[in-house]
């Protein structure tokens, strides 16, 4: 029997064999955030907006404390805008924004963003609404 470890393990090296071509399949845009700095702040304006895109508006969490954990430092959520303490360039924050689209939202088997996270125990799992394919992520 093998351990949730090296399950996990399995599928992230499966994940890295997929080609690159599993994600142009679909025509849909990763969304590009609207950053303005302030002081010692970095805003994201479109929150909302992207939260919409990626279906996501009742886990904006996860891809809060993903970024806020990506660049060190804490968010929070106001009036459908983004927080984070720091000072971040838009093409950091859309390269994080990318990054977690292509783990957390977009299907590995047919490229569609429709997917919802699910807990499985301690797992988290991608869970495709076209497809129908199930996958655990980290
Ligand atoms: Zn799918």
């Amino acid at each position: 029997m093998t351990s949730e470890k090296d399950y996990l393990a399995t599928l992230k090296r499966a994940r890295k064999n997929l080609p690159a071509h599993v994600f142009e399949k679909s025509r849909f845009q990763i969304p590009k955030a609207d950053v303005f700095k302030e002081g010692n702040k970095t805003w994201i304006t479109d929150w909302g907006r992207i939260l919409k895109i990626l279906n996501r508006e009742s886990e904006s969490d996860h891809l809060a404390k993903h970024l806020a954990r990506e660049f060190a430092t804490s968010s929070t959520e106001e009036r459908g805008r983004l927080c984070l303490q720091g000072k971040f360039s838009g093409t950091m924050i859309n390269r994080e924004l990318e990054t977690y689209v292509k783990e957390f939202v977009l299907c590995e088997e047919c490229g569609k963003p429709d997917t919802k996270l699910a807990k499985e125990g301690r797992i988290l799992i991608k869970v495709c609404e076209a497809c129908g394919a199930r996958g655990a992520v980290k």
